[in-house]
């Protein structure tokens, strides 16, 4: 479960002994619609996360807490990422593993990790809250890569957050990185699930052509919803009918999650 093995591994408080700002990080984010997360992941990444981005946010020269405002952005961003990455796992990675026409680098060149170059500051003009999100990305992107190559070399081609067997990031990929879908890839989509993979390819498609102005441009809206549609066999999921199973520790876990990961509350694909 690499995620979660990240984020226990995370310095900053432990999450029995929340602050103020973390408990209501975890109850604002645990009030919202998250398709394919239980409330106790939600809750857990929540938790180990905002702890740790008060950590994050304070230096020797400014020895204060990340603000709301760029915490819970990044919340959101790792929330939204999470469940991406759920897709991808059920969707697209064994056609990059299997059928990718670029090996062995496929789409991961040098600069997609990257938020913000210069001349995309120089020419997108980005909000300061856009800015700093993608400076702190920038940031725990070294931590999450560096927690997840186990030691392995990154880098070596292309990315710097590529290793031998893959990326190493999860959580804090760039907005171009979660969202970029090859030709090939949206093909097999299209073979695979017809009609309702349309939705979900266009929203990926918008999302990585992108400009990044504000923070809100970093997710797609409706995404993770779309990816819901597809893969539900009659184009309609039950986790618009709210009437999912109780996870057994008394969080209701959405209708239509059958088939996902965190389906139980257990965490993520790779766990
Ligand atoms: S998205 Fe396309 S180019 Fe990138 S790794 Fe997958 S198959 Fe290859
Ligand atoms: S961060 Fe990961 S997905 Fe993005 S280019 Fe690097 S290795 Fe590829």
């Amino acid at each position: 479960m690499p995620i979660d093995g990240w984020l226990e591994a995370l310095p900053g408080q432990d999450a029995g002994a929340m602050n103020r700002h973390v408990a209501d990080d975890v109850a604002l984010f645990a009030g919202r619609d998250h398709p394919l997360l239980s409330t106790r992941t939600v809750r857990h990444q929540v938790a180990r996360l905002s702890a740790h981005l008060l950590v994050l946010g304070a230096t020797t020269e400014a020895p204060h807490p990340m603000d709301d405002g760029l915490r819970r952005a990044l919340l959101g961003y790792s929330l939204y990422t999470r469940q991406l990455d759920m897709v991808q796992d059920r969707a697209t990675k064994h056609i990059c593993r299997d059928g990718c026409e670029r090996p062995p680098l496929g789409c991961c060149n040098r600069s997609h990790n990257v938020v913000f170059s210069l001349s995309d500051i120089m020419m997108q003009h980005p909000t300061g809250l856009a800015l700093r999100m993608g400076d702190a990305l920038a940031r725990l992107q070294a931590e999450e890569g560096a927690h997840h190559a186990h030691g392995a070399p990154m880098g070596e081609r292309g990315c710097p957050y590529l290793t031998a067997t893959g990326c190493t990031l999860y959580l804090f990929k760039s907005p171009l990185c979660v969202h970029y879908l090859c030709p090939t890839v949206a093909d097999a989509l299209d073979a695979a699930h017809g009609p309702e993979a349309a939705p979900f390819v266009a929203g990926m498609r918008r999302a990585a052509n992108r400009q990044l102005e504000r923070s809100s441009d970093f997710m797609e809206p409706g995404l993770i919803e779309a990816a819901v549609r597809m893969f539900a066999p009659e184009g309609r999921s039950r986790a618009e009918s709210g009437d999912g199973p109780d996870d057994g520790v008394g969080n209701r876990v959405r209708g239509g999650m059958e088939g996902w990961p965190d389906g139980g509350g257990c965490g993520n694909a790779r766990g």
